[in-house]
């Protein structure tokens, strides 16, 4: 017999399978003996009280042969010469989602991508973080894998109306992610380890028969009847299939303008834009785990805060323990920071994106300068451009960022030194109230010094706030039709996943991929 049932642990007991099962026992008042064995369903921190417990959810074997998770089975078909092509532009978590789903469909995918394979990309980014030298095709946005490869790889998401949250995590653990990603309440795989995944996947890929065309930026579409004829490179090669999924991201900004000058419909989407923060960890988990030190038992303490200050919103955004702001730009001349942890998350340092939400009317009157501005649909990607380039002048270049300690900031004064922090390319001492709009600064003082309140000792001079966290989801939205998912213009373009505004994340855009795909399988294999 299997029982599911709910457990409160201490953490020395939640590490500890004797007792765990002993615990099991005697809440079903049965003798230790009789049960066999448990799998974890769900694993939780509780940090509310004084005392730290964890939650698992689990189900017990009683009285029969335990049986361990088994890895889900998937079955890829070979596609090398299949009927049906399709073109997939961009090799983030939605492209190669949606490769993975029409390879299992019999659809041949081609993917296109500007960047280099992981490997390559690496060197670039060692390149930009040690001499501040930024390869406008290959960096923590571009290149295989897109900014989910070496990104922080948290898991966790709210969207679960979009798709099967599930699926996408035991595709992630087929091709190599630990298994406790099915259970953890926040699944996290960490930047070690992404890379390695993310080329299991592509060897499936080319594997099956699929394709992958790296160092390949599309550069323009060719327009027929109400169809894309074909794509066609920046090296003039042209690309032809019988549907094309533009999974490009929120950086793409050429592929913004291209459509933009085609005529090609697209909308301004109002998105959120701040800093980066970061503290000592060990102050962090201090405040979160209510203690002077640290139970080694529980992971790096993470936070999540909201508030509504001058009538909007202030959130923290992709919150990363034991981790490294990184340097996420990609164009020479614009400063944008993110942040990534190692799956350890064992970095001396807790950052976290702190946002304010922009809207119409604030991006209108911060670009006076913009001629019908409320009709032009890259007025938010403009607005970026411009905070992300007053950034860059402001760290002095090299992608050193402008940054100041956070009581100083909230004050209105200058920092006379930087704490230890992680930004590899450096910081710059300065005043940020000269880099970030008004509303934005002053809903920033308004909103640290109210977390302060909620977590007390979050609010201190030893906390560095780093500018500017730009790229939280995409200025744009590429509109689609709700049901065929067609764009209203051209019936064979799927636009798709975070840069297209219908994702915002590795496991939301995972899902608008497979969604894409799924579509698209009825509508070729008149399903
Ligand atoms: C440092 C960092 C940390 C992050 N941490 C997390 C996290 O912990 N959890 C989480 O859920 N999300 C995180 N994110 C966000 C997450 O990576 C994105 O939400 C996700 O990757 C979006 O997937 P996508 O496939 O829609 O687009 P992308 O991943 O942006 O992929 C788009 C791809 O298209 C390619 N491309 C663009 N233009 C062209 C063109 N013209 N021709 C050919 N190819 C093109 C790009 O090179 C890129 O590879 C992080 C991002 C960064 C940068």
């Amino acid at each position: 017999m299997q029982q599911k049932i709910a457990l409160r642990l201490l953490p020395s007991e939640a590490v500890n399978n004797h007792l765990i099962i002993k615990k099991i026992a005697s809440s079903l008042g049965k003798k230790k003996s009789d049960i066999t064995g448990f799998l974890v369903l769900k694993k939780s921190i509780d940090a509310r009280g004084k005392d730290i417990f964890i939650n698992l959810s689990v189900t017990s074997f009683i009285n029969e042969p335990f049986v361990d998770r088994a890895p889900q089975e998937f079955s890829f078909k070979t596609v090398t010469n299949a009927q049906k092509k399709v073109i997939i532009v961009g090799a983030g978590p939605a492209g190669l989602f949606a490769a993975i789903k029409l390879i299992e469909a019999g659809i041949k995918p081609i993917i296109l991508e500007r960047g280099k394979d992981v490997k390559s990309r690496r060197r670039d980014l060692a390149t930009l973080n040690k001499s501040g030298i930024l390869n406008p095709e290959s960096n923590y946005c571009f290149g295989e894998g897109g900014a989910g490869t070496y990104s922080d790889g948290k898991l966790y998401t709210r969207s679960n109306k979009r798709g099967n949250i599930d699926r996408i995590l035991q595709l992630f653990v087929h091709f190599g992610a630990p298994d406790n990603i099915l259970f953890d309440a926040h699944p996290h795989i960490g930047t070690n380890k992404l890379p390695h995944i993310i080329t299991a996947m592509r060897t499936l890929i080319a594997d099956c028969g699929g394709e992958i065309h790296f160092e390949t930026k599309v550069a323009d579409l060719q327009i027929e009847k109400n169809q894309i004829a074909s794509i066609v490179s920046s090296d003039k090669k042209e690309f032809k299939a019988d549907a094309y999924i533009l999974a490009t991201g929120h950086s793409a900004r050429d592929i913004f303008e291209l459509l933009h000058s085609k005529n090609i419909l697209i909308e301004a989407k109002p998105f959120a834009l701040g800093v980066r923060i970061e503290h000592p960890q060990v102050l962090i988990d201090q405040i979160q785990y209510h203690c002077t030190v640290k139970n080694e038992l529980l992971p790096p303490a993470s936070y999540s805060l909201v508030e509504q200050t001058n009538g909007r919103g202030v959130f923290s955004f992709c919150m990363c323990p034991g981790g490294i702001i990184a340097p996420a730009s990609t164009a020479p001349g614009e400063l944008v920071v993110n942040g990534w942890s190692p799956s350890k998350r064992n970095n001396p340092f807790a950052n976290s994106g702190m946002v304010v939400q922009v809207n119409l009317e604030d991006a209108i009157q911060a670009m006076p300068h913009v001629k019908n501005s409320q009709n032009d649909p890259l007025l938010f990607m403009h607005f970026q451009k411009m905070i992300e380039q007053q950034s860059y002048e402001a760290g002095g270049g090299k992608f050193v960022a402008p940054a100041q300690r956070m009581d100083d900031f909230c004050n209105g004064k200058a920092s006379s030194s930087m704490p230890a922090n992680s930004y590899l390319p450096g910081l710059n001492a300065t005043d940020l109230s000269n880099v970030l709009p008004g509303f934005i600064y002053e809903t920033l003082q308004k909103g640290f010094k109210a977390f302060g309140k909620k977590m007390k000792g979050y609010y201190t001079n030893e906390a560095v706030v780093v500018a500017t966290e730009s790229r939280t989801s995409s200025p744009v939205r590429i509109p689609r039709n709700s049901e065929t998912l067609e764009h209203p213009q051209c019936n064979n373009l799927y636009p798709c996943g975070e840069g297209a505004g219908y994702a915002g994340g590795i496991v939301s855009a995972a899902m608008d991929g497979e969604k894409v795909a799924a579509i698209i399988t009825q509508k070729l294999l008149h399903l």
